[in-house]
């Protein structure tokens, strides 16, 4: 077994590591209090050659597998999440296209994300319908060459700057399983009958663009179908198993940053005449904290790592996302008490961690649904 990191990929990091540090730190308060979405940054990140690392040479990509998207994601988590998710969700959705897609639209769709041409966006949740998610009811249904979509979509990530959504729609009512009645369908986001509503007020990840989305007799052409029809639900899964090591990476990076400023802070505030450091009863907390940390990325590495053998495993992918979104907001809880009462003002980022880690819990799928998986397995 081999736990070394390539040089290629020890530059990546790096490289990840100090864009973030560069473009990330002079606006992220900014952003965060404001709700901004700073499109430029995402431009930059392209011309870093940091979006959609996993988009094949072929289709305009470096070729680089999910272990780099995992590494690159968790040195950006560790400065902020939420402008990270600007970077490394620009690509949510097309992922889809990759997988299951024709090859027209993987040449027409997939060179757009690492040129900074196009941002994607997944549209699977409703407002009645998320971790039960074969209970979507938006429709699409075949009127000569094209498809009429009717529905709504909810907390959709860069609902309202996006440029493509690939939704997940009812195009097979008639079918008795309800886990094959669904497709995924490619919008182009400027269509006619399109609502973007920006969803404000958000507890962290407040740079991150969400949307609801309404569509209202919206036309595409019927070549906007990935894959096969009735074969949504499946192909939307296993979407899911393989964008969960980027989340669990999420985890891992927030995690880490809040522990390397709660070192820092607590070697230079001092109570009782001497750093808060010197206590033994601090030192044992950051054991803890760099000890879960050191667990969730092993996981997550392991996970990102046979996804790209072609060897997957959900239940691991979902280990990998639960542990690490619970590590993290363990470990941002910790830090804020750290601070003190700092630790409970915007000036200081800790406060920042703390809101955004709680999403890591909450979106592609609630640590409960990854439970849901791991215990399948175990069955
Ligand atoms: C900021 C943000 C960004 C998001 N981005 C996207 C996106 O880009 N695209 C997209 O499609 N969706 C997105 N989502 C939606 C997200 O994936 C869903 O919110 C999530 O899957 C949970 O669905 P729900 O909110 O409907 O909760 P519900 O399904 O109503 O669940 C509520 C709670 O009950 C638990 N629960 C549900 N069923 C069971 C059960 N059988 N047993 C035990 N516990 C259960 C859940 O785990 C959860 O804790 C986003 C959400 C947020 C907040």
């Amino acid at each position: 077994m081999n736990f070394e990191l390539s040089e290629e990929q020890k530059i990546l990091q790096s490289t990840a590591y100090k864009f973030a540090q560069k473009e990330f730190e002079p606006i992220a308060k900014e952003c965060d209090r404001e709700e901004k979405y700073p499109r430029e940054l995402w431009k930059k990140a392209c011309d870093t050659g940091l979006v959609g690392a996993f988009i094949p040479e072929e289709y305009g990509g470096p070729g680089m597998g999910f272990l780099d998207v995992a590494l690159l994601t968790e040195q950006m988590c560790r400065v902020d999440l939420g402008l990270s998710l600007v970077v490394t969700a620009s690509t949510f959705g097309a992922e889809n296209i990759l997988f299951f897609g024709s090859e027209e639209q993987k040449k027409k769709y997939l060179p757009l994300l690492p040129a900074g041409e196009a941002i994607f966006a997944g549209a699977y949740t409703e407002p009645d319908a998320g971790t039960d998610v074969a209970g979507v009811k938006t429709t699409a249904v075949k009127d000569g060459n094209e498809y009429v979509i009717n529905g709504s979509k909810m907390f959709i990530t860069n609902g309202t700057i996006c440029d493509y959504i690939v939704a997940l729609c009812v195009t097979n009512p008639e079918v008795e399983s309800r886990h094959k009645r669904q497709s995924l369908i490619i919008v182009e986001a400027d269509r006619k009958g399109i609502t973007k509503n920006k969803i404000k007020g958000k507890m962290g990840i407040r740079a991150s663009d969400t949307a609801e989305l309404v569509f209202e007799d919206v036309r595409v052409p019927r070549e906007n179908l990935i894959g096969a029809e009735g074969k949504g639900f499946h192909y939307l899964m296993h979407f899911f198993d393989t964008t969960r090591t980027m989340v669990a990476a999420q985890g891992v990076g927030l995690a880490q940053g809040a522990l390397e400023k709660t070192v820092k802070y607590v070697q230079e505030r001092k109570t009782f005449g001497k750093p808060l450091a010197v206590n033994q009863g601090i030192q044992f907390q950051l054991a803890e904290m760099a000890t879960r940390i050191e667990v969730a990325r092993n996981v997550t590495y392991k996970a990102a790592w046979m996804v790209d053998q072609g060897k997957m495993d959900p239940g691991l992918n979902a280990m990998a996302k639960y542990y690490s979104g619970e590590c993290a907001v363990w470990v941002a809880d910790k830090a804020v008490q750290l601070h003190g009462g700092y630790g409970y003002i915007d000036e200081y980022d800790v406060q920042r961690f703390y809101r955004d880690a709680k999403i890591l819990e909450i979106y592609e799928g609630a640590k409960e649904a990854e439970k849901m998986t791991i215990a399948r397995r175990l069955f």
